[in-house]
């Protein structure tokens, strides 16, 4: 059959016009509409207006394309036949819904219109057609509050604002005595829609239109409409989604699950959205529309038996209370169930990937209303991609690209000290995971006040809708009174990574009062309470947290092992004692890409002794104070070195900002004068000559080396004995001494000199054997253009890219932030270039380095040291430019490796097409 628009897709009764692949064009919902009518599955007949439509909706001053109007009325009237029922009809109605679908999903963002073409005439139709009066009724004052809130925006935007139609509903439902909207009769069902069009009229000047095809027009402007709202717009902003995609609408013929007992509506994933288990996983509400599974207004049951005894166990619930009060899908709908289960099979094998399904039972039929990709948390998605390799649903590669590098952060979030004291005084659904402690507050503004007060934050809310974001963002965790675990909290945290316990019935909220109570306990705003995301729990004051230690899950290791395989850039860390060396061998390290010599004199009781050296009048104080330092240092390179056992270890000398290691208030100065022999007002005068207003471009890195040789001398001294030390011992160590800051060959030339003068002293006792190399930091643009001067004489190039996009910029790494923000929200930069490397103009001197180093030495090794190191774009950067390997902190190796090993993938072309895409 020809098609009756070219932005028009059909789906239903035989025709199918679109597939999975057009997700541009048809949105997610569409197109997966469309790939599962081609599938024969039961898909209720619908249609879906391409994103294009939306494009020309906001060039052309909120107009349609030509022909438009057309090709909508011949769509629905090929849904009229498929069904046999009429849109308008005064016996029968056709009923359809208006929804949103951007490419990727915005849960909750964009708006959608249920129930469309109730009228007054057509009311008394689906009256009879369905013999089902309260049905009729409960529908049409469905519609007439989602036309008030979606098309008339009376929907308040304010969070603090109760909808206008839901009071009506309270109050009704207060005047009858009853608790839920089901003890309802038709009269006050039909009361509530005369209400609801009164308040309409007086609020918005108009009634609620009669006429199907203008209410079916403004339902498809208002959706077109929420692309641009302020939540969409700031989501978009959040996930970097372009403003220019635009969304689909499909209009789709309604099934109803609020016909009746024998009626449900349900949420599915084909895998546990938080574990990545294995299995069916989602929930359902029996006589229920669509909306109210997700809107945590009653408290969902389980698809699965198995999931409901797990739900009931965490409760507290007898198992007889929950068969008989709580059954489960399979229980209560088993042929439902079975049915549900092979198509979810079905869609997953045919996706290969995790789907996220909506369902409907109307009158014990299954009907299925959208299949995506799931959204899943970190934990998830690399348990799903490593069983599905294994299942052979997807290859080893395909299941590397399946996770986002950055989303394994989630999984080095903290857990809380399984040997702490902890009080729980409820628990709710463990959402996502994680664990965190900080002040109550009940709104997201009071979130974020907290929040940039530098103050811990928990986020507690009836439900979360998306208002709330910019307070979740600000929270350390989110608690929600009700809603399941796919409610709007849980759903969204888990995207974020944040901690959340949803549907706690056990917190009863008083906005008002900004308290909460649990039993007879009261917690006022700012008071303490910790979460723990993977239990449920809610817990008195704070509980200390241990990180989390991944590698102890198999399946992670297996995909970390995975990504190894793939990968051809190297990856060490960043790390500065050794503890920090430990795990980064736990993390995955191959060596330690920069040590930074000064980090050692962080804590409290070594400070004093670096003080000394840096303030120090002359030769004799200096060496006074190195005489301190030494032994410390010696001693963390032989923990350090002997930790890495024959690894790569990179040392950098000294480079002190001075203004992190002056001291500042006079109790300090008067201290160490005391220590040094000295007064202290003459301390005071030293320092204050001392101060910069350019800590990054002053007195350090190899300038302090060029003009105190005693300090790098000394510290080669602790190195090399300390490899000495260890090769006595029979462990291997080959450290690789670096310096900082050099932009000059002569520069480099003066003090390697000199430590090799060291090298020899050392290695005289050492029978000769010490083996060591000299090489450079390239953070100095002048560094780069000389880099094959340079390249002559270093054994080794790192790029410190902090310094290298600060002096390239002309942005002070320590100040700019207070601008940058200005950059960015006006468009010059569309990055934070501190934050992912700039590929243009630090990437053509990093280039240029590569290049003319290269060109002086084959061989030279060439690694960056930078924050970038843990960056994922920026990782991938490094290994197109040929880089040997990225160091970075940590907690950020398996993201620097799996990011490695997307890169490997990618630039071998081996990367198979997703299935869904
Ligand atoms: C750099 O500049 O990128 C670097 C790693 O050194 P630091 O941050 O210590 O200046
Ligand atoms: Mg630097």
């Amino acid at each position: 059959m020809a098609r009756v628009h070219p932005e028009v897709y059909f789906f239903g009764g035989g025709i199918v016009e679109g597939r999975a692949g057009m997700r541009d064009l048809l949105g997610g919902k569409g197109a997966g509409l469309a790939e599962m009518a081609a599938l024969k599955l039961p898909v209720p007949p619908g249609f879906t207006i391409s994103t294009n439509v939306c494009t020309y909706f906001y060039q052309h001053n909120h107009k349609y394309p030509k022909g438009l109007d057309a090709g909508v009325a011949k769509s629905v009237t090929r849904i009229e036949k498929a069904l046999g029922r009429r849109f308008g009809d005064k016996q029968n109605p056709l009923l359809v819904s208006v929804r949103s679908g951007a490419r990727v999903s915005m849960p909750g963002m964009m708006d959608t219109v249920l129930n469309l073409g109730l009228t007054d005439e057509t009311v008394h139709g689906l009256e009879a057609a369905s013999g089902n009066p309260r049905f009729a009724w409960d529908s049409y004052r469905r519609f007439c509050q989602m036309y008030g809130d979606v098309v008339l925006k009376l929907k308040p935007e304010n969070k603090q604002e109760r909808d206008p139609f839901d009071e009506l509903i309270e109050r009704k439902k207060m005047q009858r005595g009853v608790s839920d909207d089901v003890g309802l009769t038709v009269d006050d069902l039909k009361e509530l829609v005369a209400e609801f069009r009164e308040l309409i009229r007086r609020c918005a000047g108009r009634d609620v239109p009669q006429d199907p095809q203008e209410q079916l027009w403004e339902a498809i402007g208002a959706v077109f409409g929420s692309w641009n709202n302020e939540r969409a717009v700031t989501y978009r902003k959040l996930n970097n989604i372009p403003g220019e995609w635009g969304t689909a609408v499909t209009v789709q013929s309604m099934v109803f699950g609020n016909l009746g007992s024998d009626c449900a509506t349900g949420v599915a994933f084909t895998r546990n959205p938080a574990t990545g288990e294995r299995g069916i996983y989602g929930e359902f509400l029996p006589n229920a529309q669509g909306e109210d599974v997700v809107a945590g207004i009653r408290t969902p049951l389980q698809i699965s038996v198995a999931a409901g005894r797990l739900w009931a166990e965490l409760g507290k619930i007898e198992e007889a209370e929950r068969a008989s009060r709580f059954p489960a899908l399979e229980e209560s709908f088993p042929a439902v169930y079975r049915e549900l289960l092979k198509i979810s099979q079905r869609l997953e094998k045919h996706f290969h990937d995790m789907q996220d399904l909506e369902f409907t039972i109307e009158r014990g039929r299954l009907f299925m209303l959208q299949t995506r990709t799931g959204k899943r948390t970190a934990e998830a998605a690399v348990r799903a991609a490593v069983e599905m390799a294994e299942e052979r649903l997807i290859d080893r590669r395909v299941a590397l690209m399946r996770v986002e590098p950055a989303q394994l952060e989630q999984l080095l979030h903290p857990r809380l000290d399984p040997q702490a004291p902890k009080e729980v005084m409820a628990r709710g659904l463990a959402a996502s995971p994680g664990a965190a402690s900080g002040e109550v507050v009940f709104s997201a503004d009071e979130a974020v006040a907290v929040h940039d007060a530098g103050r811990p934050v928990i986020l507690v809310r009836h439900e979360t809708s998306p208002e709330d974001i910019h307070g979740m963002h600000a929270a350390e965790g989110i608690l929600t009174a009700r809603g399941g675990t796919t409610s709007h909290a849980a759903v969204v945290a888990r995207g974020m990574g944040k901690c959340c316990v949803a549907g706690c019935g056990a917190v009863q909220i008083d906005y008002a009062q900004g308290a909460m109570k649990i039993g007879d306990r009261v917690i006022h705003r700012g008071e303490y309470i910790t979460l723990d995301g993977g239990t449920g729990e809610v817990i008195a004051g704070r509980v200390p947290t241990v990180p989390f230690s991944p590698e102890e899950l198999d399946y992670f290791r297996k995909f970390m092992k995975w990504a190894d395989q793939e990968r051809t850039l190297g990856v060490r860390a960043n790390a500065d004692t050794p503890a920090d060396a430990r795990r980064a061998r736990e993390f995955g390290a191959e060596g330690i890409g920069l040590c930074r010599t000064e980090h050692m004199f962080f804590a409290p009781e070594r400070i004093e002794a670096m003080r000394e050296m840096i303030l120090a009048e002359n030769h004799e104080q200096r060496a006074r104070a190195l005489e301190k330092v030494v032994p410390m240092q010696r001693a963390d390179f032989v923990a350090i070195l002997r930790e890495m056992a024959g690894m790569p270890v990179t040392i950098r000398l000294l480079d002190p900002p001075l203004h992190e290691f002056l001291p500042q208030d006079d109790n300090e100065i008067a201290k160490l004068a005391e220590n040094m022999g000295t007064d202290a007002a003459r301390l005071t005068q030293i320092r204050d000559r001392l101060e910069e207003f350019n800590p990054m471009l002053g007195h350090r890195g190899s300038r302090l080396g060029v003009s105190f040789p005693e300090i790098y001398r000394a510290q080669a001294r602790a190195i090399l004995e300390a490899a000495s030390e260890l090769r006595a011992q029979g462990v291997k160590a080959i450290p690789e001494i670096m310096l900082p800051l050099i932009g000059e060959r002569k520069e480099f030339e003066l003090l390697a000199a000199e430590i090799r003068e060291v090298a020899r002293e050392v290695a005289s006792r050492d029978s000769g054997r010490l083996q060591y190399h000299i090489g450079t930091m390239i953070e100095v643009p002048r560094a780069c253009i000389e880099a094959a001067e340079i390249g002559a004489v270093a054994d080794f190039f790192s790029f410190g890219t902090n310094d290298l996009t600060q002096m390239t910029y002309g942005l002070s790494r320590d100040d700019s932030s207070k601008f940058l923000d200005d950059y960015l929200t006006r468009g010059i930069y569309k990055k934070d270039p501190f934050q992912e490397l700039d590929t243009e103009g630090v990437g053509s001197l990093m280039r240029i380095a590569i290049e003319r180093g290269r060109k002086a030495k084959k061989r030279l090794t060439i690694g960056i040291c930078g924050e970038h190191g843990g960056d994922p774009a920026s990782v991938r950067f490094c290994h197109s430019l040929g880089l040997d390997y990225v160091s970075c902190s940590p907690f950020r190796l398996p993201i620097a490796r799996l990011a490695a090993a997307q890169a490997a993938l990618e630039t071998r072309k081996t990367r198979r097409e997703f299935k869904d895409v």
